[in-house]
């Protein structure tokens, strides 16, 4: 019922131009090089006569076989800050660094991250995501959200998470679709967990934010969405965000930049992929000679699979801060009750080799002038099941499923109808290309011109999954 009745509603439309819906998402670019094609010349396998030391608890890292570069520090170099910086680190640490200790610095080094101090997103900036082609992505989070809130028995204060907000287009949608609904979005304290304060900025505009004194007397000033009235505050990380309340959390392409390990298997057994810098400054791959700390979750992911699964695979990722902050979503929301959803591209089980890099809507080298392009990796969704149910029994996990029969049990193709009775012709043609971008699976067949302007979907290749309380019962439409 409520479904229906928001589909039908009226709200403001956020139409999308044309343009910006046919820039690739992250995982449809033109592709140059793909991060599983590392060029060889990046690549040196030290020769270390390391026994083949199974994985142990016990672990030490041997740096003193591996390549020292020499002192460059007085001679005049082109190098970013970002670069200056991980060839510090490199230097100063004596070796090389993780795979997932360089993700972290290029995406969100407080300084010079990637995400730090820009737009990233749409036409002029580097990936386009879901929020980003059209309103009814948000719109759809929306129902899904008020049909779990309804579950929860229409709690009178909630906390409504979002992790890693981008521009804060999703949440925007999600307010002005739901607005008429008052007894929703009364209840919502706005929480945005993101690190980057260029993005705070636009997030502060985008849901259109006052910030006014606060009402119970204090001298702190507290910030109001005026969409629906609805108070936002802003973390850093989700462990910031007040506890005790009801909550649900939304995680849209925030799973996919955290960092991770790659692992390589070699002659010695599995090793872990670093990255060190050349005799000539420029950053090459190498593998750790022993076991290092991340190890242990290499052991601990491979417990979760079956046997056939690893057996014929030479790479793996993990994710360590991807089952931590699982394990700490799973908690919450044990104790406080509510839900979260991740929707993220990825594979319901082990990932290979899939991080990669995205400059300006192009693939490029992830070795290439780290910070100037977009890291991201697949997310490994069994992972985040088995996380989820390893620390809580009071949750469930649902899914995953594709975005496609995600957004389509929701009601997506009612809500376009609904949009293309009162629109333009350019409207219609952005509506219809955006709605394939969301549910379809590969090239558009509707649209006449270049073949690389059609634009791709994303309804297979994305995913969903939710994480609720158990008092919550089944969400949709995991039905
Ligand atoms: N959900 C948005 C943006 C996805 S991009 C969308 O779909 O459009 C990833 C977002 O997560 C960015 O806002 C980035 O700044 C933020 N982010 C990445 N790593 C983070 C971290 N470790 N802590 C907090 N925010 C992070």
């Amino acid at each position: 019922m409520l479904r229906r009745a928001l589909l039908q509603a009226s709200a403001r439309c956020r139409f999308s131009s044309s343009a910006s819906l046919l820039l690739a998402s992250r995982r449809e670019c033109s592709s140059s090089s793909s991060s599983s094609q590392v060029p060889d010349d990046h690549f040196v396998e030290q020769s270390v006569g390391t026994p083949q030391t199974p994985p142990s608890a016990t672990i030490s890292v041997d740096r003193s076989t591996l390549y020292h570069p020499p002192d460059h520090s007085h001679e005049p170099t082109d190098d970013s800050e970002l670069v200056k910086h991980l060839k510090n680190i490199i230097k100063f640490r004596g070796g090389p660094i993780t795979v997932a200790e360089y993700m972290e610095e290029v995406l969100t080094n407080p300084k010079a991250g990637f995400y730090i101090n820009r737009d990233v997103f749409g036409g002029g900036g580097d990936f386009i995501t879901s929020p980003e082609v059209s309103q009814m992505f948000g719109e759809m989070i929306g129902v899904w959200t008020m049909c779990l809130w309804e579950q929860m028995g229409q709690p009178k204060r909630i906390n409504l998470v979002e992790l890693g907000p981008g521009r804060g287009t999703l949440l925007a949608d999600l307010l002005r679709g739901a607005s008429k609904f008052k007894n929703f979005t009364e209840s919502l304290q706005l929480h945005m967990v993101e690190c980057s304060p260029a993005l705070q900025k636009l997030q502060y505009q985008n849901l259109k934010c006052l910030t006014e004194d606060s009402t119970n007397g204090n001298t702190e000033k507290r910030c109001i969405s005026t969409i629906a009235g609805t108070p936002v505050s802003w973390h850093t990380t989700l462990e910031q965000v007040p506890t005790g309340f009801p909550t649900i959390i939304i995680a849209h392409e925030f799973y996919d930049a955290l960092p991770v390990h790659q692992f390589q298997k070699a002659s010695r057994g599995w090793c872990e992929k670093m990255i060190d810098v050349t005799e000539n400054s420029s950053f090459r791959f190498v593998l750790s000679p022993q076991p290092t700390p991340a190890t242990l979750y290499l052991m601990k992911r491979c417990r979760w699979a079956e046997t056939k699964e690893i057996a014929g695979l030479d790479h793996i990722e993990v994710c360590p801060k991807a089952m931590d902050l699982t394990q700490e979503i799973s908690n919450r929301i044990g104790t406080d009750g509510g839900g979260a959803l991740i929707i993220d591209y990825g594979l319901n089980g082990i990932v290979s080799d899939s991080l990669q890099a995205i400059r300006k809507h192009k693939f490029v080298d992830i070795l290439d002038d780290p910070g100037s392009a977009d890291l991201s990796a697949y997310v490994d969704f069994a992972a985040i099941r088995h996380s989820a149910e390893e620390v809580s029994a009071d949750v469930t996990v649902h899914g995953p499923m594709t975005q496609s029969q995600f957004l389509g049990s929701l009601g997506i193709n009612f809500r376009v109808e609904a949009l293309l009775e009162n629109c333009t012709d350019e409207q219609a043609e952005s509506l219809r290309t955006g709605y394939w971008r969301l549910v379809g699976d590969g090239e558009a067949p509707f649209l006449e011109g270049p073949d690389e302007q059609a634009p791709i979907g994303m309804g297979t290749r994305y995913l969903a999954m939710a994480i609720v309380n158990k008092k919550q019962g089944v969400p949709v439409p995991f039905e």
